[in-house]
Order: structure tokens, then sequence, then C-alpha cells
């Protein structure tokens, strides 16, 4: 078999989970290669060189060797780290929250620039911004556009009739918002005045910008539901159309109940890896 070149990258530690005593498995996000995973060796050990690198949430350039199954880390330089991240249990839960959607929907080995270029940028607005969950909303619609999920909020999305802030709806399975008298009809869930001109606003703004604006509690519960719903619609698309296919192929093949228990298995240890 011919010898692998070694890859040179940017990239952002999505998370990391144990390996053996000693080393950790890092899912490293690259604008040019997507996800990989990469053994680093030995930063479980005191004094380790490399542990203070690939901490998750950390963007560093890394120099990668192809090992058999895995790649594995040969160095590690830290770009950003943004402290205040790991400083504050909200922006914290945030960055996670996008770092986890980045990594259920892009592919090991494909490149995605505009999604590394967009959650870099977030979790940069993220680590300064007064509203962390500002900040999450901003950089989930982003990514919806970037999907090819992009919400409709100029017109119904039933009967293209041009909606006005009061009275609409909003259904994540359609692809944005409804007008009063689809909505009336049964279609998409109640979508506030409030929270339909925050989304309006949010498209046409920064993520310092969004987090200006004053939201209160039930306008912040609303926008998290459709957001989610939208969300969930995109990754649903990608479990039909890609994304998740080839590692669902993937766990067919070793069997179903050994990958889910293997997935259980991981998610736990990533738990007490970030913590
Ligand atoms: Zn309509």
């Amino acid at each position: 078999m011919p010898r692998q070149r070694p890859i040179r990258t940017e990239a952002i530690v999505l998370r990391q989970r144990p390996l053996g005593d000693a080393d950790r498995i890092c899912v490293l996000f690259s604008p040019t290669r997507g996800r990989l995973e990469a053994v680093a060796k030995g930063v479980r050990r005191p004094l380790s060189k490399l542990s203070g690198h690939v901490q998750p949430l950390t963007c560093g350039r890394f120099g990668l060797a192809q090992g058999r199954s895995l790649h594995v880390i040969t160095e590690a330089v830290t770009v950003e780290s943004w402290p205040s991240l790991h400083d504050d249990v909200d922006r914290l839960t945030e960055a996670l929250a996008m770092a986890e959607l980045v990594d259920r929907s892009t592919d090991l080995d494909a490149a995605s620039g505009p999604l590394y270029q967009l959650l870099r940028h977030s979790l940069g607005e993220l680590a300064g911004t007064a509203s962390p969950r500002a900040a999450r909303w901003w950089f989930t619609l982003r990514f919806l556009d970037q999907q090819g999920y992009r919400p409709e909020l100029d017109a119904c999305v039933r009967c293209r009739a041009e909606v006005k802030p009061e009275g609409n709806g909003y259904s994540a399975a359609d692809g944005g918002v409804v007008c009063p008298t689809c909505q009336g009809a049964g279609v998409g869930l109640r979508l506030s005045s409030p929270a339909f001109r925050l989304l309006r606003y949010m498209r046409r703004s920064s993520c310092d910008a969004t987090a200006q604006v004053r939201v209160d509690a039930d306008t912040s519960a609303e926008l998290d539901r459709h957001l989610r719903l939208s969300m969930e619609q995109a990754l649903d698309g990608q479990l039909r159309s890609g994304g998740f296919l080839k590692s669902l192929e993937r766990a067919e093949a070793i069997g179903r109940s050994a990958a889910s228990a293997a997935a259980e298995r991981e998610r736990e240890e990533q738990d007490r890896a970030v913590v």
C-alpha cells in the first residue's frame, strides 16, 4: 500500500473521547477535510504537551499522520481557544450545541469551508456575547440556510400569500412561515409577532446586533421550539439523502444493537470528557 501523505489543516475540536489508558480520540472539523477522527497520544498523562491544544471547542493548526483506521495527531498549535466559553455554563452549553449540530451534519473527509467559517465565527461571537441563546439562534438560522433548509419568512409556505407580522404560524415541515388563513386551517404552530419580527431581524443582522434585542421568556421558548423543529427537519433530510446514511449502513453491517450500545457508551464518555 502506498504511504499516505500527512495532512496539515486548521480545525476545530468538536469533541473527544478516551482511548485506552493515556490517549483520546478527537473529532476534528476542518474546512478542507470535513470531519476527521484522530488519536491524540498520551494526552491523559500529566505534562502532556498536546493536551492543551486538543480540548473540545479549540481551533488549532494540526498535523496528522494517516494511520490504518484513524489519523494520529503529530502536532497541534492553538489558534483560538475562547476561554470564556468554558467559564460560563450558558456559553458552554450553546457552544456544545453548535459543535454537536456540525458533528451530526457533516461527513468524514468532505470539504465544508462555509460551515467551518460559520462555526468559527459563531464560536467567536458566542465567546463575547451578552446573549448566548441569541448567538445560537443566529448560528442555527444560518446553518439551516447553508444546509438547504432556509426558512421562508416572506410568503406563506402553503398558499404563497405575502405575510404581515400578526397572526401567523410556523411550520418546520413545510419550511417556514404560514399565513393566518392557513394557520387557522391547522397548518403549523402559532408564531407570535415578536418571534416573527426577531426571525426576520436576525436574518438581516449581525450576531452582535441580534444579541442586543430584548427578548421575553415566552418568545425565547417559542424561538427555541421553532428552530429546533427546523433543525430536526434538516437532520432528518440528511438522514434520508446522504449525511448519516453511510454511518447507518456501517451500523447495519456490524449489527444494529451493538452499534447503538457503542454510540450510547461513546456519548457517555464524551460527556465525561467534556466536563
Ligand atoms: Zn397561506
